[in-house]
Parts: C-alpha cells; sequence; structure tokens
C-alpha cells in the first residue's frame, strides 16, 4: 500500500518515522480534535491512519482508513460514526513485520475488551522483545489478530491479574523493552505513557475543561491547546473525564535518552522539544556545520524542505548568501498515484527542481539533513552540476547513518546504508563531489543544547543509528543475526 499510494521514489532515500500518536478527553466530538490532531502528525505516517471514541450511548466506536487523515477523517459520513468526549488517533508508516504491506486489521489504535471494560490502545516506537514475547503469549493461548509489535501489549493486559486497566498496563508495559510512547483510553479515562527512557516523544496539552496527548507540540497547536509539559521518561499520566490527573512512575528510573534524530529530521521544525524549538536546533546545527566544516563557497542552498534551517545557520555563521537554489514541487505526492517505470526513472526530477538561473557557474554548498543510501544525494549532485554549477559541496546536518534504529523508525538494512561500509572520503568520491562533511556527533549535541558534547560514558540522547551504541539490545534482531557493534570498531 504504501508504494503504490503514498511513497515516492524521492522519500526512498530517507529515514521515517513510523507513527504519530494523538488523544484527547473531556471535549465534545472529541472525533474532530483526534482527526486535526493527526493531521499535524501526518509527516510521522502517511500509510495509514485510525480512531477510536468512547460514549456512553453506543459504547466504543472506531474506524481505520488507509491513506492520509484529510482523505478520511473529514467525511461527515465517517465523523458522526464517531461520537464521544473522548478519543485517540494513530496515523502510521508501518510496523515491523509488515512493512509496506499493511492490512487493515493492523491499523491501530487497537482495542481489547477486558471484563472491566474496553481499553484502546496507540503505539509510537518499536518493542524490541516482541518477536519473543509474541511466542510466549501464543504459546499460552492468546490469538493475535495483526503482525503488529504493540497488539503484544494488549495480550500482555489481558493476562494480568490487576483490577483495573491503568494497573494493568503497568504490568504490560514493565514486560515489553524497545521504544514506546503510549497513548490508551478506557470508557473515562485517558492515559499516556513513555519508556523509561523517554526514546520517542509524547506531550501533554490543555484545551479549556478538556486535556489533550500528542506525539509533539505542533498537535496541541492545531486544535489550540496549551502546551503544559512532556509526560516524562518513565512516566504514566491518567486523566479521568471529570478532569483530575495523576501521575505514576511505574519502571525503575533510568538516565533518559532521548532520540536525536528527532532533533534533526522526524519533528516538525515548530514542534518544541526538550524546552527547545526543533528549528533553532536545526538552525544551530548549521551554525556549528559551519564552524566545523567551512568551505570557500558562492552560494549557501538547502535540499528542501527538511535541509533548509541548518542552511540557514550554515549561511548566517559563515557569511555565504543563502539561496533557494532547489525548488520543491509541493503538489508532486498527489499527482502521479501509480507511478510507471518511465515515471520511476526521473527520481528526484519530479520533486526538486533546480533553480538554474541562479546555480550557474557558482560554487554552491548544499545543505541537507542527512544521508541514507546516497541514491537521492547523486541524483541532486547531477541536477545542480547540470545546471552549471562550478562546484558542488554536500554539508551534512547529522553525523554519517550507519547503523539501522530498531527503536520506532524503518531503516534499511544496514549493507544499504552508505556509512556503514564507506569512509568519509569514499562517499565524497562515491557522490562524486568536491567536498562532502557531516557534522560530528559532539556539534550535534551541541547543537541540541549539551554545551560539552556528547558525554561518552552516558550519551544524553539515542544516538545509535550513528554510534552503534543501543541504549536497549535488539534482542529481537540479534536472535535474527544482527551483529552488533564489536570492541574495534
Ligand atoms: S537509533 Fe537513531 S533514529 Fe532510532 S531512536 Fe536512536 S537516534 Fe533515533
Amino acid at each position: 500500500m504504501r508504494d503504490e499510494q503514498h511513497s515516492h521514489p524521492f522519500d526512498d532515500d530517507k529515514l521515517k518515522e513510523e507513527c504519530g500518536i494523538f488523544g484527547v478527553i473531556g471535549v465534545t466530538d472529541a472525533a474532530n480534535f483526534v482527526a486535526l490532531g493527526m493531521h499535524a502528525l501526518q509527516h510521522r505516517g502517511q500509510e495509514a491512519g485510525g480512531i477510536v471514541t468512547h460514549d456512553p450511548a453506543t459504547g466504543f466506536n472506531s474506524a481505520r482508513r488507509f491513506g492520509y487523515v484529510r482523505d478520511n477523517f473529514t467525511d461527515a459520513e465517517v465523523m458522526k460514526t464517531l461520537p464521544g468526549s473522548i478519543g485517540i488517533g494513530h496515523v502510521r508508516y508501518s510496523t515491523a513485520g509488515s512493512k509496506g504491506n499493511t492490512a487493515i486489521r493492523d491499523v491501530q489504535p487497537f482495542f481489547g475488551e477486558f471484563s472491566m471494560g474496553g481499553a484502546a490502545i496507540a503505539h509510537n516506537g518499536n518493542l524490541t522483545n516482541a518477536a519473543q514475547l509474541r511466542r510466549e503469549l501464543i504459546e499460552r493461548g492468546s490469538i493475535f489478530q495483526s503482525s503488529s509489535d504493540s497488539e503484544c501489549i494488549i495480550h500482555l493486559m489481558a493476562r494480568s491479574i490487576q483490577r483495573d486497566i491503568p494497573e494493568r498496563m503497568k504490568d504490560a508495559l514493565r514486560r515489553v523493552e524497545g521504544a514506546f510512547s503510549v497513548i490508551a483510553m478506557t470508557r473515562t479515562k485517558l492515559i499516556g505513557v513513555r519508556d523509561p527512557l523517554g526514546v520517542r516523544p509524547l506531550v501533554l496539552g490543555r484545551i479549556g475543561d478538556g486535556w489533550a496527548l500528542s506525539s509533539e507540540t505542533c498537535g496541541l497547536d492545531i486544535i489550540g491547546a496549551e502546551f503544559i509539559r512532556e509526560v516524562e521518561p518513565g512516566e504514566m499520566i491518567v486523566i479521568s473525564d471529570s478532569g483530575v490527573i495523576e501521575s505514576f512512575r511505574p519502571f525503575a528510573p533510568m538516565k533518559s535518552r532521548f532520540c536525536i534524530f528527532e532533533h534533526v529530521y522526524f519533528s516538525r521544525p515548530d514542534s518544541i522539544l526538550g524546552g527547545r524549538s526543533v528549528y533553532e536546533t536545526r538552525r544551530q546545527i548549521g551554525v556549528e556545520l559551519a564552524r566545523e566544516a567551512p568551505v570557500e563557497a558562492d552560494l549557501v542552498c538547502p535540499v528542501p524542505d527538511s535541509g533548509t534551517p541548518a542552511a540557514i545557520g550554515f549561511s548566517q555563521e559563515s557569511g555565504i548568501p543563502y539561496a533557494m537554489g532547489i525548488i520543491r514541487n509541493q503538489y508532486m505526492g498527489r499527482t502521479f498515484i501509480e507511478p510507471t517505470e518511465q515515471i520511476r526513472n526521473m527520481g528526484v526530477r519530479l520533486k526538486l527542481n533546480v533553480n538554474r538561473a541562479l546555480i550557474r557557474g557558482k560554487r554552491v554548498i548544499l545543505v541537507d539533513d542527512s544521508v541514507v543510501r546516497g541514491t537521492t544525494s547523486r541524483k541532486i549532485k547531477e541536477m545542480i552540476l547540470d545546471a552549471g554549477a562550478a562546484e558542488v559541496h554536500f554539508r551534512i546536518a547529522s553525523p554519517p547513518t550507519a547503523w539501522p534504529c530498531f527503536y520506532g523508525v524503518d531503516t534499511p538494512d544496514r549493507e544499504k546504508l552508505l556509512a556503514s561500509h564507506m569512509t568519509e572520503d569514499e562517499m565524497r568520491d562515491y557522490l562524486g563531489v568536491d567536498s562532502l562533511r557531516f557534522i560530528s556527533l559532539d556539534g550535534l549535541y551541541r547543537a541540541a543544547g549539551e554545551a560539552g558534547g556528547r558525554d561518552k560514558a552516558q550519551p544524553q540522547y539515542c544516538d545509535a543509528c550513528f554510534s552503534g551504541d543501543y541504549p536497549v539490545f535488539p534482542a529481537d534482531m540479534v536472535e535474527k543475526g544482527f551483529q552488533m557493534k564489536t570492541a574495534a570498531e
């Protein structure tokens, strides 16, 4: 589904966040707020979305659809089926086990009926011991409905002997390992939880007498909710329909390891993460890059849109003029529903075009957020040279991506990551550019507000896709043959 409908050749060379979650309680027509929140979080997953609401008269109701929120959850007929003052929603890219081949049964939120009433859950992240748990649960009689690792949480809740749903969730989440931000709902409660390391984001907002939970603050902004605070790593928040909030700490305390790539690429630039504007962190990455890897040139151009804030920072720090040397066609994604081979071969040109009049004869610095396989970077370099650029210098706003992510981000297998088997100089030659430099890990940490850089003994963030230091052991993947970093690497 992903490939035919919503993906694009250009997008295949980016890491992709796999989910966004949103929930609201204590508002009239919760589904409308949930749909808006999901729309604001659409950058975190475009493959499918689902909403569950509860209404005392009709009980739990749900709708799950493939495609964009705006195409499904603006339909009055669909929204009419989702009454109630409490609701949660989920947008997904894909989950482990069904990449690009999602069945509607894999679309969250998932629902479970327990003796004390029903509960629905929406999960952002990836469980690193899901395969082991699934085997164990199936052996003990659980019948799985989906291929999603998130469904394990519902089955673990069903097996708990606790008397209420928040307690059962605590039991279940103590058994899972990996990265999870979860929003759940019962008939009368909205629940938000982050894993002990706080790998994926989750924020709390206030709207009138009601409350909202969202993956990012941009989901609060769209419904006019006030950002109150982040749900803290290892915290469970339970909000009742009378507006009472309780906070629990179900896990042993740990030093948090938030995903540093959220700062680089996944989150929207208008969101606030860890008290910092994502835009400002990205601009600061450009400043650090200009200090670490200066080069004489005539123009600094972003690879749109994600390279833009870093290119602005690079230009400000270096004094080299900023210019829109590459223009993005905003409407491309909707034009070719099923790209033919011929159109696929046009690749990047469908989405990006060079501003020839500006580029001709110039020494150009191109700022991009990351290099994954390198296929897109090569094509962009060709386009810039075709347009008559005198020199092309790449500056990359993240360190080399050399390791896959197992915490809720879709990454190619390790061999496909250019940086897993090439040095920086080899990558420069492969891309065919005059120079290529990545920001250092320390520079990235400084840009994210850690003045002293990365604490090697106790890193402040998860940076496994750059460093190979996985903060949670990826048990399922190691069982499947994944080789962890050796002492020599
Ligand atoms: S491995 Fe990379 S993308 Fe995945 S959580 Fe860690 S920093 Fe984020």
